[in-house]
């Protein structure tokens, strides 16, 4: 049987079922009205549907089990990591029971010689990287909430090192994952390449929890630099620093963290932090490698930098400074929804290639300007991402119309220059409707792979692939 999403309805829960979830899982399995709140709700503007029950699990055998008997029942099951998600990856508008993973926390092993580590899905990436910091070992990918790293595998999230290591695409090497009839697979092993076979990890990433459920991975690690140095630089207009990021790309130097924020978010950072930058848009740069190197790197990136108009180019004191400029880049989102209480933020990200990125910052500038309401702009610019923070009441419609409005406008000029809808946020509900624009005939083979891995519709429906 085929079950479309938009055929599905929030039928009350099977008794049967939730009387064996009940028995297996105890207090493990809560319909309490605020658990179900608290899970239907990722950080998005989009409007919340809570499932019908959570689960918390332990072991990739309970969710195999869950997996199996809402199978049974032609149940949906949402896969849960820590709920930071932007586009309503969470929601869950047909019911079903939430799969809870935050509760597998535990790092299975570190393989210092291998540069591995194998951890449960609800591994946080701090958590991992306060564990690995002793072993002089880190873990790169680096989105600006306290995520797990399920989640973070599938969304394909990045972060501001992902110009120098990657992006979650990179950085999973295997996985373990539970398919849609409770099925245990693992994609892959340690191997750092393989030809044998379709890639199922790079199936899994991305695939927001509709073609299986993560439940271990094993990621790449890197080991700490020798030397890190960041720096702050400020410019007349937004075109010429995201100009002078793309020449020192172009010229190969390779920059960690390359992060432009604008005046207006420089503005609602000196608000929220007490902080003292001038409020012009800035860079804020990350370089990595042996002290000569970073040296080496920093002085040619303050020479284009300088070409392009830069005022200043200010180097962060010392360590404190500098873990203080990233503790500043990853609240951003925080500081801007602080420029109006009561609102929230509605965040989007485009992605194109580097030689168009300019482009697009510029024209989307105009839009900017001219929304009744504020609108941030910031970008991991090295690898030309960037995002739109707009601040608006959720209560009011014409502000929301508007903001569509702009986010439409937005996607498709990125889709147009070749780029897409979404460099690291997803999908999930908020950007389906662009997935035939960019995908154009292979949105029918992404429904062929969703039809062959998940003939009942259950894993998370309603996300990712519009309606048919
Ligand atoms: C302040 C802020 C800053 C952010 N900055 C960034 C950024 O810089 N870069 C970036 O990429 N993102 C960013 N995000 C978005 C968010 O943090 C990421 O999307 C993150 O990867 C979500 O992880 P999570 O654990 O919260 O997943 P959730 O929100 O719980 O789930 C996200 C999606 O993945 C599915 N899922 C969760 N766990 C699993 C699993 N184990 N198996 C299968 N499917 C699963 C869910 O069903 C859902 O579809 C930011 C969010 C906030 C609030």
């Amino acid at each position: 049987m085929n079950v479309q999403p938009s055929s599905l309805t929030r039928p009350p829960l099977p008794e049967a079922l939730t009387a064996a979830l009940s028995a297996r899982f105890g207090d493990r399995f809560s319909r309490r009205p605020a658990d179900l709140e608290a899970h239907g709700r990722g950080e998005s503007y989009h409007s919340a549907q809570p499932p019908q029950a959570v689960c918390r699990v332990a072991s990739t055998d309970e969710v195999a089990a869950i997996v199996t008997l809402c199978a049974a029942h032609r149940v949906p099951v949402i896969p849960f990591g820590a709920g930071t998600s932007l586009e309503g990856h969470v929601t869950a508008p047909y019911g079903g029971v939430c799969i809870d993973l935050g509760g597998m926390n535990r790092i299975v092993a570190v393989r210092a010689g291998d540069l591995d580590v194998t951890v449960e899905a609800g591994v946080t990436r701090q958590q991992l990287n306060t564990h690995l910091r002793d072993q002089g070992l880190f873990f790169p990918v680096d989105p600006g909430a306290e995520c797990t790293l399920g989640g973070m595998a599938a969304t394909r999230a990045s972060g501001t090192n992902a110009v120098r290591y990657g992006t979650m695409r990179e950085n999973v090497i295997s996985l373990t994952a539970v398919m849609a009839d409770g099925t245990i697979v693992r994609s892959g092993g340690r191997a750092r390449k393989s030809s044998a076979g379709y890639d199922l990890t790079r199936l899994l990433v991305g695939s927001e929890g509709t073609l299986g459920i993560i439940t271990e991975l094993t990621l790449r690690l890197y080991g700490i630099p020798e030397a890190v140095s960041a720096a702050t630089c400020t410019f007349p207009d937004i075109a010429s620093a995201v100009g002078s990021v793309i020449m020192a790309i172009q010229c190969g130097i390779p920059v960690a963290r390359a992060e432009l924020l604008d005046a207006r978010t420089i503005q609602a950072v000196n608000r929220h932090f007490k902080a003292t930058f001038a409020e012009l848009p800035t860079l804020f740069f990350e370089f990595h490698g042996t002290p000569a190197g970073v040296e080496e790197q920093a002085r040619q990136v303050q020479d284009i930098v300088s070409a392009s108009g830069s005022g200043d180019f200010h180097w962060a004191s010392g360590q404190e400074e500098a873990n203080r400029l990233w503790h500043i880049r990853h609240n951003v989102h925080y500081a801007v929804q602080g420029m109006r209480p009561g609102a929230q933020v509605w965040s989007t990200d485009v992605c194109v290639p580097l030689s168009q990125l300019t482009d697009l910052v510029r024209i989307t500038q105009d839009d900017v300007m001219a929304a009744s309401f504020f609108i941030s702009t910031v970008g991991h610019v090295g690898d030309g991402n960037f995002h739109l923070g707009l601040i608006v009441d959720p209560k009011n419609p014409d502000e929301l119309a508007e903001a569509a409005a702009i986010n439409d406008r937005l996607v498709k000029r990125a889709i147009a220059l070749d780029g897409t809808a979404t460099g690291e946020h997803g999908v999930g509900v908020g950007k389906r409707k662009f997935m035939e624009l960019e995908h154009g005939a292979g949105v029918a083979v992404m429904r062929a792979l969703k039809q062959a891995l998940d003939p009942l519709g259950i894993l998370n429906p309603g996300k990712v692939l519009p309606d048919a």
